[in-house]
């Protein structure tokens, strides 16, 4: 990858390039893994994420007539719109998570800016590029109106922009890790309140992103489905205890007494969600302890449960997931994001990753026919101007 310092110049220059005149300041917000918790987030429940040092950064100079002028380094096409009437653009649809952050600021205070993104997030793999987007554009935002937000208000802003204006369903995972980061620390999310916790990594261990380079199809009406099937489990547990408003308030012992009551797929579903739950809470101290047989066992555990219960795997991810298991170093191995292909992430030996990484492309190369990408990653800072 880049350095720091060639990525600051090339972003310079191509923003002197098309406005005519250097960026006043540049702002970023990370892309982020998931390293337990898949579909735990719409059920209310806990997800171990981490913000990584794949980001999209925004430069941007402030403007005086209320316009937002767009570019990408990343996408063809520009876009502009007057934040005293921001509507959705049909023709460059990237720049409706831009407008859709602007549509629902707090209004009065915003500046309008020439903007240019620039991203290291891989889009739609489950890295959350447009998470990282919205959280670079409120960043933004805050920086050029002198503003300041708390990051809880931040996510939310980005989760309505994606849910009601560019017309994507998610839960608030994404954003919500992406402005929350902190350096060197994963964090334990409740979905529920919304409240966080950081969990320190052991320095021997590095997080490794195993992308499979399959492009997800159908990820939109599956992950609906899921989402239905997990709210139709809560519906028929309800009527044992009215108390149970979500699949994150039921416990193992519960779920056991009356899951043969559900329909089977039903209950394969929910077993998934409830048990990832909890793999969640037990991932805290295993990190913590660098206790690598249960860091092992919790990640096949996700991986065999997303596979055989929730089926969210595709043959590419199971070629990878062998890879990631024999490979030399290999700690622990899982998916991120929600499945269907995109990236996994392992954990390896700090020292092993350069031939941990060699032998997980050349083994899945050869079974796929497809060039995957892996790379390490570390944990960073959430959204902010760029230090
Ligand atoms: P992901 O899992 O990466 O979040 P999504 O489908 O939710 O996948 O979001 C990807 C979309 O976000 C892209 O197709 C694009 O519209 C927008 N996006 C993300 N990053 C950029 C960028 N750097 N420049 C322009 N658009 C971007
Ligand atoms: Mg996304």
């Amino acid at each position: 990858m880049m350095t720091q310092q060639a990525r600051l110049a090339r972003i310079s220059a191509e923003f002197q390039a098309i406005y005519g005149t250097p960026p006043s300041a540049i702002v970023r917000a990370p892309g982020r893994v998931d390293l337990m918790g898949s579909h735990t987030d719409y059920n209310m429940g806990f997800v171990m994420t981490m913000p990584i040092d794949r980001d999209t950064w925004l430069a941007v100079r402030p403007r005086d007539d209320r316009e937002v002028h767009l570019r990408s380094h990343n996408l063809a096409g520009h876009s502009q719109f007057s934040l005293h009437e921001i509507k959705h653009d049909p023709q460059v649809e990237w720049s409706n998570y831009v407008r859709g952050v602007a549509r629902f600021m707090p209004n009065e205070s915003l500046v309008g800016f020439d903007g240019l993104i620039d991203s290291t997030v891989p889009f739609g793999s489950g890295l959350s590029s447009s998470a990282a987007l919205e959280m670079a554009t409120v960043a933004a935002f805050l920086h050029l109106g002198d503003l300041s937000m708390d990051p809880v208000q931040m996510a939310i802003i980005g989760q309505r922009a994606e849910n009601e204006f560019v017309g994507v369903k998610t839960g608030i995972l994404d954003q919500y890790s992406s402005a929350l980061g902190q350096t060197g620390c994963a964090l334990q999310l409740d979905c529920r309140h919304l409240t966080s916790e950081p969990i320190p990594i052991d320095r021997s261990l590095a997080v490794v992103i195993c992308n499979t380079n399959f492009k997800r199809q159908l990820v939109g009406s599956e992950y609906d489905d899921r989402r239905a099937q997990c709210l139709e489990g809560v519906y028929i547990l309800r009527q044992h205890d009215p108390t149970i408003e979500a699949l994150r308030d039921v416990t193992v012992a519960q779920f056991a007494e009356f899951s043969a009551e559900m329909p089977p797929i039903i209950a394969k579903r929910c077993r998934f969600i409830i048990e990832e739950n909890q793999r969640v809470q037990q991932l805290a101290d295993a990190l913590a302890a660098n206790d690598q047989h249960t860091l092992w066992q919790l990640f096949a555990d996700s991986y065999n449960g997303a596979r055989d219960l929730f089926e969210i795997s595709v043959p590419a991810m199971d070629a990878m997931i062998a890879a990631m298991r024999s490979a030399p170093g290999s700690v622990a191995a899982r998916q991120t994001g929600a499945g269907f292909g995109g990236c996994m992430v392992a954990l390896v030996e700090q020292e092993r990753v350069a031939e941990f990484s060699a032998y997980v492309a050349q083994t899945y190369r050869a079974t796929t026919q497809i060039e995957p990408e892996i790379y390490a990653v570390s944990a960073s800072a959430g959204a902010g101007l760029l230090q």
